[in-house]
């Protein structure tokens, strides 16, 4: 008979006694572990302390007793294995109880000892109130503090799966959560733009975040609080700490035995698990394993590959042949809403590895839009620019993500290339996914840049394009346009770039955007078809706008949740005036019309309120349903951008419930504090002086500041300061054409109207702009066609002078007096400059 011993009775420890037990009947099977539980799910610990698992029991996945009874294993718990005597083959274990030690022989000996977490070696980590989370005792004992109700506040540190499933956990008990992160992301397995879209769900759940930022020191306070301070200077109040700082393998007496260590500490293992020392087996977080893409040693702690290991071990204990074929590192975390999951390498990691790679982003829905509940999907994909094959994969998304990671992740193992994705032939029917699935469109997007068919720009290329030889497109609707745009981007919906491609510089090469990339890749085709060099930027403003916006939010002192309605104030009416409510007064509002744009995804649904609100009377309120969760953001930003009146936003399982009342009569103008409509200005701008048009703008730029919409007309020789610098060929007689040549092209030719000096004054006059930091013309003028200033140019002056709208700078409206007279009508103050 022979004897097993295993150190270690959780993930590793337990599943390898019962893996043996099921193949030696005979065996003598004794698990030593140190702690009071064994086969307990220590991936289940945050989500008791949350009570979102109400029975502690449940995380009791097996007991001494059950090993016994149902396995015969000899179950030692808190007792720990203090020295391995290889020549003799015995143990020293020591009861932890009595402090008597005792000799244990073994014929074949499995470590699974774990990793214990880190402790950074800071003044006071060792404080009361600061605490890890790796067993049943720890989460017994941060649970005790957040039920006695002492806990108002916590911080913790490390954004990594266990201190982000702690941070929700600890909110889900009303407990107000900071995050602090030395990388500038959480996650690290993941890419920044796909972390990005935690780092929003996070802020939106009220949760603090110090990205960027290490932890230098945990103090007391006078009250007896903790007060932790950062790196950077900045400290948080709170009344616990978790420390989730990432594990170290508890390797101690592996090494006290000589078995070979990796150079982080863990055991070395052959693929049938053996260490060093051929009767001595390790498994689980303690060792190190092959990456099978890199074909270099790595330690990944998850539970999968400990359980895997465990088994194969037993097998070739028992005389069977099986081998460990290398973890990949596929992972899922769920952070409140999203979900987010990996597998294979991340870019970092790739360029660490030496190994090239390109990259897509695509968005997808889990499920076909037209059936309920449809949500967006973001899958990025890392693969051999030469043959395809694919490196690694991340999803984020609220639901199926999953489904979708265990597809890539059985891709990658099996070796496959995107190409493979393309035919992978994946369940569909409506409530689960779609004909063409979300791996599908993923493998096509890829497939199409490496066959050349799209060429993708990533959103971090966008901060180095050189506007002299690279220009951005914006080929999204105008209501998607006024939510959110790349600043230098010029817009030309889809819908109208095949009549105005002419505006496009043949010499530029242009990176063309829409909401997720799918428009952009038709324009992409279009364009280039005809001539134009283009990309088209991966993943869409979707990526590019997450990517880019403030991550950290951590000086926000009071963080209310965004999912709470009632904390969302915006203006509700109230008889003649508008007055400041929380919005969930409103809720008793009943709706004249309704609209189901569940289903739809961005722009879907803003698209979808324009158009119905377009056909409502004024003052009628239009119930929307819808499943996009950036709806939530997408029908603030536009009742506010618009005029109308947000009189709900709720949320609950999924479906976004919004009211919105018609409140405003054109959709740019916004109304006053008492509730009418605004008071505009109009200037007619008729010089085409560098200081006149100066002043015309300044003035412009500040009555758009003060929320009054503002009209500008351009005639005459004013008209020189919409003139593109270089424009499109237009025909023109000899007399148009002369014109041109003679009058100052656009905002940077014109010249001082006094002290002009053959040039000199002019050129003096714009350093001291420069020098003094003041706006130049073409800043002033993107910063009022930003805040949405009319510019329109005189139709008669255009005629007169031969000058074709393709001549002329982006935005601008050509329009005749009417249109300055019935502008004049709406304002109290018209200038004439
Ligand atoms: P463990 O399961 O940690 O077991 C090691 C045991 O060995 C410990 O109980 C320890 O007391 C005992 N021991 C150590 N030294 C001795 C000794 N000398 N004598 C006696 N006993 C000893 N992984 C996932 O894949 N998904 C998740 O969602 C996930 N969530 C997690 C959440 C939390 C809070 C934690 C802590 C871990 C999570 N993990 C998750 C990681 C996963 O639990 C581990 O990868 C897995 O448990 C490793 O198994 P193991 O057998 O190597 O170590």
């Amino acid at each position: 008979m022979s004897t097993y011993v295993i150190v270690g009775g959780v993930a590793g420890g337990a599943t390898a006694a019962a893996r043996l037990r099921r193949r030696d009947e005979s065996a003598e099977i004794i698990i030593i572990e140190r702690g009071p539980y064994v086969s307990f799910a220590n991936c289940g610990l945050p989500y008791h302390i949350g009570e979102v698992i109400p029975e502690r029991d449940a995380l009791l996945v097996s007991t001494p007793e059950k090993l016994r009874g149902e396995f015969a294993i000899d179950v030692r718990t808190q007792q720990e294995v203090v020295h391995i005597d290889r020549q003799a083959r015995k143990l020293s274990v020591r009861d932890l109880r009595s402090g008597e030690t005792y000799r244990l022989g073994y014929d074949k000996l499995i470590l699974s000892p774990g990793a214990k977490p880190s402790i950074p070696p800071i003044p006071g980590a060792d404080l009361e109130g600061v605490h890890t989370l790796r067993s049943i005792p720890d989460m017994d004992a941060i649970k005790a503090r957040v039920d006695s109700g002492e806990v108002q506040s916590a911080v913790v540190v490390g954004g990594g799966f266990i201190g982000l499933e702690m941070a929700e956990n600890l909110v889900e008990r009303g407990v107000s959560v900071a995050v602090v992160e030395m990388l500038p992301q959480v996650m690290a397995v993941l890419d920044f733009e796909m972390a990005a879209m935690l780092h929003r769900e996070l802020r939106d759940a009220g949760v603090r975040l110090a990205l960027g930022d290490g932890l230098k020191e945990i103090r007391r306070t006078e009250k007896g609080r903790l007060e932790v301070v950062l790196s950077s200077g900045r400290t948080a109040e709170a009344d616990i700490v978790i420390l989730a700082i990432g594990v170290r393998p508890e390797s101690d007496l592996a090494k006290a035995a000589d078995l070979a260590l990796g150079p982080r500490g863990h055991i070395v293992v052959n693929e049938t698990m053996q260490t060093s020392d051929p009767d001595i087996y390790a498994v689980g977080d303690a060792i190190q394993v092959m990456n099978p893409i890199t074909g270099q040693p790595t330690a990944i702690p998850l539970a999968g590959p400990a359980n895997r290991q465990a088994r194969i071990a037993a097998d070739h204990i028992t005389g069977l042949a099986n081998a460990y074929q290398g973890t990949i590192g596929t992972a899922i975390v769920k952070v409140f809403g999203l979900t987010a999951a990996t597998t294979g390498l991340n870019s970092q990691a790739l360029k660490g590895a030496g190994i090239a790679f390109a990259t897509s982003i695509t968005h997808s829905s889990d499920h076909v839009g037209y059936y309920p509940g449809a949500t967006p999907q973001t899958i990025k994909l890392l693969y051999a620019p030469g043959d395809g094959r694919l490196l690694g994969a991340q999803v984020v998304g609220h639901n199926a993500v999953d489904r979708t990671i265990d597809a890539l992740a059985t891709a990658l193992k099996a070796g496959m290339t995107v190409y493979d994705l393309e035919h992978l032939e994946l369940a569909y029917a409506p409530p689960y996914g779609a004909a063409k699935d979300p791996v599908n469109i993923a493998g096509f997007v890829a497939s199409n840049a490496l066959r050349g068919d799209t060429r993708l720009a990533e959103w971090h290329e966008i901060r180095d394009l050189d506007p002299e030889r690279q220009g951005l497109l914006d080929v999204r609707s105008d209501a998607e346009w006024m939510l959110g745009r790349i600043p230098e981007a010029i817009h030309i919906p889809n819908t109208e770039l095949r009549e105005r491609m002419s505006e496009l510089s043949r010499d530029k090469e242009w990176i063309v955007y829409c909401a997720v990339g799918r428009r952009a890749y038709v324009m992409e085709r279009m364009l280039r078809q005809k001539g134009y060099q283009v990309r088209n930027l991966s993943g869409g403003w979707t990526t590019y706008s997450v990517a880019t916006e403030a991550q950290d939010n951590f000086e926000r002192c009071a963080c209310e949740p965004v999912k709470e309605p009632a904390a969302t104030p915006v203006l509700v009416e109230t008889g003649s005036g508008a007055i400041e409510k929380p919005i969930a007064a409103a809720a008793d509002q009943t709706a004249d019309l309704q609209l189901n744009a569940c289903g739809l995804q961005c722009p879907g649904p803003i698209m979808a309120v324009h158009k119905k609100l377009q056909g409502m009377e004024q003052g009628q309120v239009l119930e929307v349903l819808a499943s996009d969760p950036g709806f939530r953001r997408d029908v603030a930003a536009w009742c506010e951008g618009t005029g109308n009146t947000l009189l709900t936003l709720d949320q609950s399982n999924g479906a976004i419930r919004a009211l919105v009342r018609k409140t405003a009569t054109q959709p740019q103008i916004k109304l006053t504090d008492e509730g009418g409509p605004a008071k505009g200005k109009t200037i007619v701008v008729f010089s085409s002086d560098l200081d006149r048009a100066l002043a015309s703008f300044i003035i412009a730029n500040g009555a758009a500041a003060m929320g009054q919409p503002v009209t500008m007309f351009f005639t005459f020789w004013g008209l020189n300061v919409l003139r593109r610098k270089d424009p499109a060929r237009v025909d023109k007689s000899l007399v148009e054409r002369m014109f041109g040549w003679m009058l100052p092209k656009g905002a940077e030719a014109l010249k001082l109207s006094k002290l002009n000096m053959g040039g000199m004054g002019t050129w003096m006059m714009k350093r001291v702009i420069k020098s003094k930091r003041i706006d130049s013309l073409p800043t002033l003028i993107a910063s009022a066609r930003e805040s949405g200033v009319r510019l329109v140019a005189c139709q008669m002056t255009m005629d007169m002078m031969g000058i074709q709208v393709e001549e002329l700078i982006d935005g601008v409206e050509v329009g005749g007096v009417a249109t300055y007279i019935s502008e004049t009508d709406k304002g109290n103050a018209s200038l004439f400059i």
